[in-house]
């Protein structure tokens, strides 16, 4: 740790940290830079040395590492495994790196050649399945949503720093979604995964009469059985659940269940 700041004569220790991205739009580490109004709190708190969005400077040197996106190729394997060998925290960063995020949607094609071919013509890459960092490395923490709440990530840089706890909220959306008093969206006729969605977004979506899609990824002991029921109960078509579950990832075991019985004619 560096101590080259102090205040009232205490020095203040800043953890060296560093972002990096896999595959990923990059809308997670957009969303720090954003964040204008507490950017100069924020970097007050941690030394960042390895941010490509936001400066040209590099280093090895860090004992934080947020990484951002899913792993999609063999050199993003090997870049997850040297960013692990030199950070004493990895922090998984939004739905891409927490569950696949949007770009595992491509998992579902039996033919991934086939999808190459039709992306890329004949300009070929590599592109693998779609998988989260913790299918390579052990990850430390994972920080929800896609993207992320810059708010609720400087809450848990600052609990990192001060070597505080860090407690997600293990209740679904519903429960920020009844606190704001909003009209549920199913007796609008349209379907949500709040029931089976981790809490921590202030209901964001429905809050702005859009359903859940899950990007935070399950509520602990999430029901989906009895989610279904609802669907059924309220005449919506299982594909549209079916849409909603597969689209983050982390609902994605679920998902697959689930078409499975439907094609089994259950
Ligand atoms: S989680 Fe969403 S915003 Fe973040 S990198 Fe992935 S796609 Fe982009
Ligand atoms: S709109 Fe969604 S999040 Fe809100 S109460 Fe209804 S099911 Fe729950
Ligand atoms: S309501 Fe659902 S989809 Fe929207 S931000 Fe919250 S967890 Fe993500």
């Amino acid at each position: 740790m560096k101590t080259e700041r102090t205040f009232l004569g205490v020095p203040l220790v800043r953890p060296k940290v560093g972002f990096f991205e896999l595959s990923s739009c990059e809308g997670c580490q957009l969303q720090i830079l954003n964040n204008e109004a507490s950017l100069l709190d924020f970097l007050s708190l941690v030394e960042i040395v390895n941010f490509r969005e936001g400066m040209k400077e590099k280093s090895n040197d860090y004992e934080i590492a947020f990484v951002e996106g899913s792993v999609t190729r063999r050199d993003e394997e090997e870049r997850l495994q040297i960013i692990r060998r030199n950070a004493k925290v990895v922090v998984a960063m939004g739905s891409c790196a927490c569950f696949g995020g949007v770009n595992q949607l491509k998992n579902r094609f039996n033919d991934l050649e086939w999808v190459k071919k039709e992306v890329y013509g004949d300009y070929p890459i590599e592109s693998r399945r779609a998988q989260p960092i913790s299918a390579f490395v052990k990850v430390d923490l994972e920080i929800y949503g896609c993207p992320i709440k810059k708010e609720e990530l400087e809450k848990i840089v600052t609990k990192l720093v001060l070597g505080q706890e860090i407690n997600h909220p293990n209740y679904p959306v519903c429960m920020e979604c009844k606190a704001n008093e909003n009209i549920c969206l199913f007796d609008l006729g349209e379907p949500c995964l709040g029931p089976v969605t981790r809490a921590g977004c202030d209901s964001w979506c429905p809050t702005n009469r859009m359903g859940c899609w899950g990007c935070r990824g399950p509520v602990p002991a999430a029901n989906l059985k009895q989610l279904e029921e609802i669907v059924e109960q309220r005449n919506i078509p299982k594909e549209r659940l079916l849409d909603r579950l597969e689209c983050f990832g982390g609902f994605a075991q679920a998902a697959q269940e689930m078409r499975d019985k439907l094609k089994g004619g259950e």
